[in-house]
């Protein structure tokens, strides 16, 4: 879950200022920032943490960090007395569901938590089936299984096309904050990558809504792979106290990663 959030900080500067190669440095830009991906993933563990309402969850990290470039349809139900979903197919869902695979006691039970950390919002059936093909990724390669496996499981529940490659993707790949325009390209960046770092420079190559796609990627390269000690210990340092204790509070909380059968 963490992952998520590094990938937001590394994707921040790119989201606007797309660039299409790997070799960009630092990998953690100075004036990288956590958004709302961030910020919505913490609210997503502490309601399922804390046993908080999500929307209550949502409006009260919203309140704290209001500067965390939100996406417009969110900021308008964010800020105001709206607590209904607006069938949203937007990649929210997805880049904020991590926490659901970490507290899953089975896949069964990650997939119900995804689509609850979804519908407060992101109700239409892609909004729903984002957060789930992103939580099940990291749910079984948190059980080991191998990234051709995981591929092969994630495309036969969600239907998504996850036989393309970073490079098929990346030369036409356009800005798309739709699910189902941006998961499968997000987790592809993962699923093919040969380190942490690798899946995040696949996923800022690509170009699109960097902080998101990374944001996807990020915790799906973090249960293949692990975050190295030196980029874990960077982003810490950008962590505001508040976030940070809900993210060793799941961390605590995880269902331990079992072997697969
Ligand atoms: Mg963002």
């Amino acid at each position: 879950m963490f992952g998520a959030l590094i990938g937001d900080l590394i994707g921040s500067v790119y989201e606007w200022n797309n660039i299409k190669h790997k070799n960009f440095s630092p990998l953690i830009a100075p004036h990288g920032f956590l958004t709302d991906d961030s910020v919505l993933t913490v609210a997503v563990a502490d309601a399922f943490l804390n046993r908080r309402d999500l929307v209550a969850s949502f409006k009260d990290w919203g309140t704290r960090y209001p500067d965390s470039d939100w996406g417009g349809r969110f900021a308008k139900w964010l800020f105001s007395d709206a607590s209904a979903p607006y069938n949203s197919f937007g990649n929210g869902s997805a880049m904020r569901a991590s926490p659901a695979a970490l507290l899953g006691a089975s896949l069964e039970d990650a997939l119900e938590l995804a689509r609850k950390s979804a519908v407060p919002t992101h109700d239409h059936p892609e909004g729903i089936k984002g957060a789930q093909a992103t939580v099940m990724a990291i749910h079984l390669a948190r059980q080991g299984l191998d990234a051709p496996a995981i591929r092969s499981a994630v495309a036969r529940f969600s239907g998504y096309d996850l036989d393309r490659t970073v490079d098929d993707i990346r030369p036409g790949y356009r800005f798309d904050v739709t699910c189902q325009g941006s998961v499968p390209q997000a987790l592809i960046c993962a699923l093919e990558a040969t380190s942490f770092e690798d899946a995040m420079r696949n996923a800022i190559s690509i170009g699109g809504d960097s902080d998101t796609l990374a944001a996807i990627a990020g915790p799906v390269a973090e249960a293949l792979f692990g975050i190295p000690e030196d980029i874990a210990l960077q982003a810490w340092a950008r962590v505001p106290k508040d976030m940070g204790a809900i993210i060793e509070q799941l961390y605590e909380a995880a269902m331990p990663a079992l072997p697969s059968p």
